[in-house]
């Protein structure tokens, strides 16, 4: 089956490499990604990769308990490197190629970002892992991802999130809540949805890169969204309720 997507970017937060565990990363979860991962590349989609840091350390939390907020965001930046090194340990057991490109230099373990040599890896079947976000602290790695996958081409970004889509109002406190279809990035903005943080969402629509918004909790979700499947909520379209 073919698939509809070329080169596509996915953002994990770091809680998603952390399954049900309180703090840092559970290997069987990274593992189950990766083995998605593995099969949307094995059918030649170009998968580049942003990891999020939140399970083992956040700025604002830093920043909060007295901390200087851009030293704490750089730790924030270094925690997505670790995540960024596990899932491609993951995954070049499966036997997929990658690289790790860091936006802050620490070359004993991973590339330095080069958006050209990230684009070439991709050409050439490697899943691109971004870590240490932007490089820069009062951003965070959707940003980034939003980012990146400007500066890639990526023709979309996929936001793994713990609920299935994006809903007019909590589906955890109001039993009718409506869960979108489609909608657009003004409406994310104006209602403040939170699908992913302004700065984020405002590049994607600076540059018209839809946001597919979709759950992590279902095994199989990675492969059903990246090969095309409308299994979340489409940021970039028109308004839809499902
Ligand atoms: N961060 C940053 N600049 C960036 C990306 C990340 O300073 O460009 C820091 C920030 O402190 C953030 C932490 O890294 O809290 C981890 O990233 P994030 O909170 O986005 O991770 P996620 O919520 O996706 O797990």
């Amino acid at each position: 089956m073919g698939t509809p997507y070329q080169r596509v970017l996915l953002k994990l937060s770091g809680e998603a490499l952390m399954g049900d565990l309180s703090y840092g990363i559970d290997p069987t979860i990274v593992d189950n990604i990766a083995e998605e991962i593995t099969e949307v590349t094995n059918s030649g989609v170009q998968v580049a990769v942003v990891v999020g840091g939140g399970n083992i350390f956040r700025g604002i939390k830093g920043a909060a308990s007295g901390m200087d907020r851009a030293t704490a965001d750089y730790i924030g930046m270094i925690a997505t490197v670790m995540n960024a090194m596990t899932l491609q340990d993951s995954l070049e057991r499966k036997g997929v190629a990658t690289r790790v490109q860091s936006a802050i230099e620490m070359q004993e373990v991973a590339e330095p970002y080069i958006r050209r040599r990230a684009i070439r890896h991709l050409e050439k079947g490697r899943v691109v892992i971004f870590g240490a976000g932007s490089g820069n602290p009062f951003f965070t790695t959707d940003t980034t991802a939003a980012l990146r996958a400007a500066e890639i081409n990526a023709e979309v970004v996929f936001k793994a999130t713990k609920v299935d889509g994006v809903y007019d109002s909590d589906p955890k406190t109001n039993p009718n809540a409506r869960r979108y279809q489609s909608l657009t990035y003004s409406h994310v903005l104006e209602k403040d949805l939170r699908v992913m943080d302004g700065t984020a969402i405002a590049l994607c629509k600076d540059n018209s890169i839809p946001i597919m918004v979709f759950s992590l909790a279902e095994k199989g979700n990675i492969c059903r969204a990246l090969m095309g499947e409308p299994i979340g909520t489409l940021v970039g379209g028109s308004c839809e309720v499902s």
